[in-house]
C-alpha cells in the first residue's frame, strides 16, 4: 500500500494522528494507497510555516515569481505521463483523457498566470479632481485552496497558481478521494524552487482538515470549487472572519440545439458535453433541449453513437468512458435512474450498473444513460446528478428554449447550436448562465472570467479575476501642489 504524505514548508511529512483514509481506485473498488486524515494541528503548523514565508515570498518581484511558475509547468510537462496515469488511477477517468486534458491544461494554467502577472496592473495613477492616486494592489496574505474529485491537478492548479503568482501563500487540500497528484505537485514545486512554506499541501476529510483551513482565523480568503451545499456551508463559516471567498459550484446546463445547427458538428460535440469524464464535470451538458421539427432525427442518431461509446478499463488507449469515483456515487447516480421512471420517463438507452471480469469486477462503471418525457421542473432535471445521465427536452419556439434553460437554480454554462448568429447570440442575452457556447463547448481561453450565476457561483475566476481575487487594493492619496 503506497503511502501519501503532507506537504508543509518544503517537506513531506505523516499527520499529527498518525491516522490515514484508505485511497480506492474506482476502476477495481480496490485500496491501493493512504492519504493522511488531517486535522486543526497540521492546519495550524501549515499556516505557522505559511505565515513566515509570506514575509518574504509576498516582496518578490513579479519577473522573479514568474520564473518560478515557469519552473513548475516545465515540472509537469516533464512528468506528464506519470501525472496521468496517477490522476487515471484516483479518478476512473480515461487515460486518453487526463493525458490529453488535465495534464497539460495543470501546466497551462502555471505558465498563464506566470505571464498573465507580467503584464497585470499591480499599480495605476489617477490625477485630476485636486489629488492625485496611487492604487497599488498587494496579496492578502494565507489563502486556503479547496478542490474537488472531477479534475483533480487541473483544478487545484487552477486556483494555486493566481495565488501564488500574485504573491500570496497557500494552504490547499484536495479532494481525499483524488489526492495523488497533489502530492506529485509538492515534489514538483520543490524541484521547480519555490520556497518552503509558500505552497502547503493538507490532505485530509472536509469536514475535519477541511473545516480548519475555513475556520482558521489567519487565512485571509477561502478559493473553493464543489458541491453547492458545500459551497453555503463554507460561505457560512467564513462570513464570521469577513474572509474574501471565492465558490466555483455545481451546475444543470443546458445544451439548446436549434433545427438550423450544423447538425454532424452538434453531434459529436454533444456526445462529449454530456459523457466526458462520465458525466462529472461541472460544465456537462446535463439537459439536452432540441427544436422539435428536428427532435426524432437528433434522439436516434444520439442513440447510436451513444452506443458506440468504449466503456472499460481507464488504462486502455481505446476506452472512452472510465469508472465512477466511488460506490457512493454510482450508487446515487444509479438511483436518479429510479427517481426519472418514479417520474414517469422514458430509459432511452442505459441507466444500469456495468459488471467487468478480471481486474475491473469490483469497479464503478455505469451504462451511459439517455432519457426523455420529463417536465422541466421534476428533479432528474433539477438536480445536478453529476453522472452519465442526459435527458432529452423538446421545443418549439426560441421563448420556450429561454424558459426551460432558465427553469434551474443553477447557473455555470449552456452552449447553443445554431447557423444564424443573431439568433443565437439573441438567447445567449437572455440566458442566466455565466458561460455560454456558441456552436462549441468547453472552449477556454484563461483570460476570460469563469463562473456561475444563482447557485453555481459566487465571483469568477481566470485572467484578471483570478489575480484581483487575490489581491487587495490600496489607495494612496496625495493632493496636488
Ligand atoms: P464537495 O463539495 O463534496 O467537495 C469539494 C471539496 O471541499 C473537497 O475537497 C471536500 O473534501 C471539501 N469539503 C467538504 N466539506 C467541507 C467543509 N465543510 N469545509 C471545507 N472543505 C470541505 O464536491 P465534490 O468533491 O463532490 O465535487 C463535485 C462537485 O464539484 C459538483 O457539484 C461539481 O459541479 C462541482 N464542481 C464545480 C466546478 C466549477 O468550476 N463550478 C468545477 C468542478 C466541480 P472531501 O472530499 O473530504 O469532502
Amino acid at each position: 500500500m503506497e503511502k501519501i504524505y503532507n506537504f508543509i514548508n518544503g517537506k513531506f511529512s505523516p499527520p499529527e494522528s498518525d491516522k490515514y483514509i484508505k485511497v480506492i481506485e474506482p476502476a477495481t473498488g480496490l485500496p491501493y494507497a493512504e492519504v493522511p486524515d488531517s486535522n486543526n494541528k497540521d492546519v495550524d503548523q501549515a499556516i505557522n510555516f505559511a505565515s513566515k514565508a509570506f514575509i518574504s515570498w509576498s516582496k518578490t518581484t513579479a519577473q522573479n515569481r514568474s520564473e518560478i511558475l515557469h519552473q513548475i509547468a516545465k515540472g509537469i510537462d516533464s512528468h506528464a505521463d506519470r501525472l496521468a496515469e496517477v490522476e487515471s488511477r484516483d479518478t476512473g477517468k480515461p487515460l486518453s483523457l487526463s493525458k490529453s486534458v488535465d495534464i497539460p491544461r495543470a501546466a497551462e494554467n502555471f505558465r498563464f498566470f506566470a505571464e498573465h502577472i507580467l503584464t497585470f496592473d499591480f499599480e495605476r495613477v489617477l490625477d485630476g479632481h485636486g489629488s492625485i492616486n496611487k492604487i497599488i494592489r498587494k496579496p492578502i496574505g494565507v489563502v486556503g485552496c479547496i478542490s474537488p474529485w472531477n479534475l483533480p491537478l487541473y483544478l487545484f492548479t487552477w486556483k494555486i497558481a493566481p495565488a501564488i503568482a500574485s504573491g500570496n501563500c497557500v494552504i490547499g487540500k484536495p479532494s481525499e478521494l483524488t489526492p495523488y497528484t497533489a502530492y506529485e505537485l509538492g515534489k514538483i514545486v520543490k524541484a521547480a524552487g519555490l520556497p518552503k512554506g509558500v505552497l502547503n499541501i493538507v490532505h485530509g476529510l472536509g469536514n475535519n482538515a477541511g473545516r480548519a483551513i475555513t475556520n482558521h482565523s489567519m487565512i485571509k480568503a477561502i478559493s473553493f470549487t464543489g458541491g453547492t451545499k458545500t459551497g453555503k456551508n463554507i460561505n457560512h463559516s467564513v462570513s464570521k472572519d469577513l474572509k474574501k471567498v471565492s465558490l466555483e459550484m455545481g451546475g444543470k446546463n443546458p445544451t439548446i440545439i436549434f433545427a438550423d445547427c450544423d447538425f454532424p458538428k452538434m453531434l459529436k460535440s454533444t456526445i462529449k458535453s454530456s459523457f466526458s469524464n462520465q458525466g462529472s464535470i461541472c460544465l456537462s451538458g446535463s439537459r439536452i433541449l432540441i427544436e422539435d421539427s428536428i427532435y426524432k432525427k437528433f434522439r436516434s442518431a444520439f442513440i447510436k453513437q451513444v452506443n458506440k461509446i468504449n466503456i472499460g478499463d481507464p488504462i486502455k488507449k481505446s476506452t472512452e468512458l472510465g469508472a465512477l469515483i466511488s460506490k457512493e456515487h454510482l450508487e446515487k447516480v444509479l438511483g436518479y435512474v429510479e427517481i426519472a421512471k418514479e417520474e414517469g420517463a422514458n430509459i432511452l438507452v442505459g441507466g444500469n450498473r456495468i459488471f467487468f471480469s478480471g481486474r475491473m469486477k469490483d469497479g464503478y462503471f455505469m451504462e451511459p444513460t439517455v432519457i426523455e418525457g420529463l417536465d422541466k421542473g421534476c428533479r432528474t432535471n433539477q438536480d445536478e446528478i453529476f453522472g452519465p445521465i442526459v435527458t432529452l427536452i423538446p421545443f418549439s419556439s426560441e421563448s420556450e428554449a429561454i424558459n426551460i434553460a432558465n427553469a434551474t437554480d443553477y447557473g455555470l454554462a449552456a452552449s447553443i447550436w445554431s447557423e444564424n448568429l443573431d439568433k443565437a447570440s439573441k438567447v445567449a442575452d437572455q440566458i442566466d448562465f455565466g458561460i455560454v457556447w456558441l456552436n462549441c463547448w468547453m472552449v477556454r481561453d484563461l483570460r476570460t472570467p469563469f463562473g456561475g450565476t444563482k447557485k453555481s457561483g459566487l465571483g469568477r475566476e481566470g485572467g484578471d479575476d483570478g489575480i484581483e481575487f487575490f489581491t487587495e487594493q490600496k489607495n494612496i492619496c496625495m493632493v496636488e501642489a
